[in-house]
C-alpha cells in the first residue's frame, strides 16, 4: 500500500460523516441513465505515483448488466476495489442511489452488509461441506455466529436455497462436496453464495478464466439471468465473453481512463479500441 494509500485509509473513520448525492452528481447519473443506482465520479488512484484511475466517472443503471473490458492494466480491478471499499480514491466519490449516500466513507464490510457483493477470481467456498452446506452457511451469515452454528434453516430460507441452487444450476450436486466440485462449479457456488446475500450489486472480476468451453456458456446465461433483478457488473479481458453477454453499455478502460463506451457493436468497431486490443 501507497503512502498515500494509507494516508487515506487512515484517515477515513474521520470521514464519518455520510455525503449525500450532490446535485451535480444527481444532475449526470439522471443525464446517462433512467434509473440510476451507483454512480462514480471523478475518482483517482494512484500507487506510489502511478495513475491506476484517473478522473473516472461511470453511471449504472438499476438492473442493468454492465460489461467492464479493456486490456491487462486498464484499471478494471482498481475500479471493483473502490466500489467496494478495498481501495480508498485519492479523489472522488461513490454515489449509492438506493441509500442516497457516499460510499466512499464506509469500510468493506459495511460496504458488502449494504448490498454490494463481490465474486473473486478464487473461489472461496467451504470444501469440506457440502454445496447445500455452503448455501445455507451464506444464507445465514447475516443472522450473527448462534444462528449460522446451530439454526436449522428456516422455511423461507431453504424455499429461497432451493432457488438459489436452480439459478446456479446445481440441483444435482447439492450433497456433493464443493471441494469435489469441477473449476466452473465452484465458481458458480460461489455466485450462488453472494447471491444468498441478496445484493443490490454484484461485482465478478473475470468469471471465466480458467473455464471450459461448456462452462463458459453456462456462465454467461447465468450472468444474463442475474441482471434485472440485480445490477451486475462484469470485468472481463477476454472480448468473445463480453460479446455473448453485453446486452447494453459496455464500457472500455485504458490506462486508468474510459476510452469509449456504448452497445458493444459501437465498441467493437472504435479504432482506438480496436488499436489497444491489438497492441498488446
Ligand atoms: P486490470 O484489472 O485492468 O488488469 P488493475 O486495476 O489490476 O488492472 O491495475 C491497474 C494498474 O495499477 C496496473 O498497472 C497495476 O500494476 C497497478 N496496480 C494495481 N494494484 C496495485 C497496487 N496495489 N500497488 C501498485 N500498483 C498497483
Ligand atoms: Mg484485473
Amino acid at each position: 500500500m501507497s503512502a498515500s494509500q494509507s494516508m487515506a485509509r487512515a484517515a477515513r473513520p474521520m470521514l464519518g460523516r455520510v455525503r449525500e448525492v450532490p446535485p451535480e452528481a444527481r444532475k449526470l447519473a439522471q443525464e446517462r441513465s433512467k434509473r440510476p443506482l451507483l454512480c462514480v465520479v471523478d475518482v483517482s488512484v494512484s500507487f506510489d505515483g502511478f495513475r491506476a484511475l484517473t478522473d473516472l466517472t461511470l453511471v449504472l443503471g438499476d438492473g442493468e448488466l454492465r460489461c467492464v473490458i479493456g486490456p491487462n492494466g486498464a484499471g478494471k480491478t482498481t475500479l471493483m476495489d473502490v466500489i467496494t471499499g478495498k481501495t480508498v480514491p485519492d479523489r472522488g466519490s461513490v454515489f449509492f442511489f438506493e441509500e442516497q449516500r457516499d460510499l466512499i466513507s464506509c469500510s468493506e464490510h459495511e460496504i458488502a452488509r449494504r448490498g454490494i457483493g463481490r465474486k473473486f477470481q478464487r473461489p472461496t467456498v467451504f470444501p469440506g461441506h457440502t454445496v447445500r452446506e455452503n448455501l445455507e452457511l451464506a444464507i445465514k451469515t447475516n443472522k450473527g455466529v448462534w444462528h449460522s452454528l446451530f439454526g436449522h434453516p428456516s422455511g423461507p430460507e431453504r424455499q429461497r436455497i432451493a432457488e438459489i441452487l436452480e439459478t446456479v444450476g446445481l440441483q444435482a450436486h447439492q450433497t456433493t462436496a464443493a471441494g469435489t466440485l469441477s473449476h466452473g462449479q465452484k465458481q458458480w457456488l460461489e455466485i450462488g453464495m453472494l447471491l444468498a446475500q441478496d445484493p443490490k450489486v454484484l461485482l465478478v472480476d473475470e468469471p471465466v478464466a480458467g473455464m471450459t468451453h461448456q462452462e463458459v456458456e453456462h456462465t454467461a446465461q447465468l450472468l444474463t439471468s442475474l441482471a434485472g433483478k440485480h445490477t451486475v457488473v462484469v470485468v472481463e479481458h477476454d472480448m468473445d465473453f463480453v460479446r455473448s453477454i453485453a446486452q447494453e453499455t459496455v464500457t472500455v478502460l485504458h490506462e486508468g481512463k474510459i476510452l469509449c463506451e456504448g452497445s458493444m457493436d459501437a465498441v467493437k468497431s472504435d479504432p482506438r479500441v480496436i488499436e489497444v486490443y491489438l497492441g498488446e
